[in-house]
């Protein structure tokens, strides 16, 4: 595993702003080793006035390609020179590919949901899901759901200032996918959230309730849940939310939020070098 850096070494950064407590230059650089690959991985703190400039290195420093997290992922969608269809749709970027100048924006954090519930034996192709949330996480769940082939997305949200997202993400995905049926619903309306959890096959959680400091708290109350309910967290600190706890207690099939980082970033590898990320291996390592 002994490798150097070299005047030949591809460069992978991370833009963003804090970027400190990631992740991903441990996993991507592992990999990189791993697979003997002359990449090295950079996280940089980028203020969002700032990513103009930082784009414009990215072609400079010819920059292979970055991961792109919060609060830059929306302008970064708008300095790059293509976008991906989900990426068009959800108007946010967490992966930028250089490929010799030409800067192609990419949104890896729904495929990353979507892989996390086929890992766990689920196929999202035809089933009804409702979605908590209406912000990053949930808007890049609930398109990629639909692309994927959903056959009917509920998304609850409560009357903040992310409620008229939740009607936009409606009307985008009747627009790019007019057969998955969408609608949006307070998530006040507890009877309607029961009602609407009984007709589902997959619950997903997409808001920061269950994640610090919001931990031990959950938007579902446990008696809606059933045996036969699949259900998804994006919060991965806690690794499980008491919605999980919950679930796993009733028999759910359960997919945390861990997963879903993982395989969102195995995608973004993907992405970069056109080859699978050793998950088992990190995930391994990790330990
Ligand atoms: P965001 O700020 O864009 O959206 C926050 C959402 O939470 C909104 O829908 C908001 O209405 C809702 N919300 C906030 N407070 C609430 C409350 N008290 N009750 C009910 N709803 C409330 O955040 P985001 O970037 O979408 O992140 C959401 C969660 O997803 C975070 O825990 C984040 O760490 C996680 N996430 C995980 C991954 C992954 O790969 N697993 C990727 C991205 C985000």
């Amino acid at each position: 595993m002994e490798r150097h850096i070299s005047g030949t070494t591809g460069l992978f950064t991370l833009l963003g702003s804090p970027v400190g407590h990631s992740g991903s230059p441990a996993m991507f650089n592992y990999s990189f080793k791993k697979q003997g690959l002359d990449y090295a991985y950079l996280a940089f703190d980028v203020k969002k006035e700032d990513m103009p400039r930082a784009i414009d290195a990215l072609k400079l420093f010819k920059v292979r390609g970055s991961n792109v997290t919060m609060p830059c992922k929306t302008v970064a969608a708008s300095l790059v020179d293509e976008l991906s269809p989900a990426a068009k749709i959800i108007g946010a970027v967490n992966v930028i590919v250089n490929d010799n100048g030409k800067l192609t924006g990419h949104i890896t954090d729904g495929i990353g949901f979507v892989r996390n519930l086929k890992e766990h034996g689920v196929d999202i192709a035809n089933k009804k899901l409702v979605v908590l949330g209406s912000g990053g996480a949930a808007t890049a769940i609930e398109v990629q759901s639909a692309l994927d082939g959903a056959a009917e997305i509920t998304i609850f949200n409560k009357k903040d200032e992310f409620y008229q997202r939740a009607e936009q993400t409606k009307q985008k995905i009747q627009q790019a996918k007019p057969e998955v049926k969408v609608q949006v619903c307070d998530l006040a309306d507890q009877n309607k959230l029961k009602a609407e959890i009984a007709r589902a096959d997959i619950l997903v959680n997409a808001t920061i309730v269950g994640m610090k400091p919001l931990d031990g708290k959950s938007l579902v109350d446990k008696s809606f849940l059933r045996p036969d309910l699949v259900v998804a967290d994006t919060v991965y600190n806690p690794l499980k939310t008491k919605l999980i706890t919950d679930a796993e207690s009733i028999g759910c099939t359960t997919a945390p939020g861990k997963g879903m980082l993982l395989w969102q970033g195995a995608a973004a590898y993907k992405l970069f070098t056109g080859k699978d990320m050793p998950t088992a291996e990190y995930q391994a390592y990790e330990k």
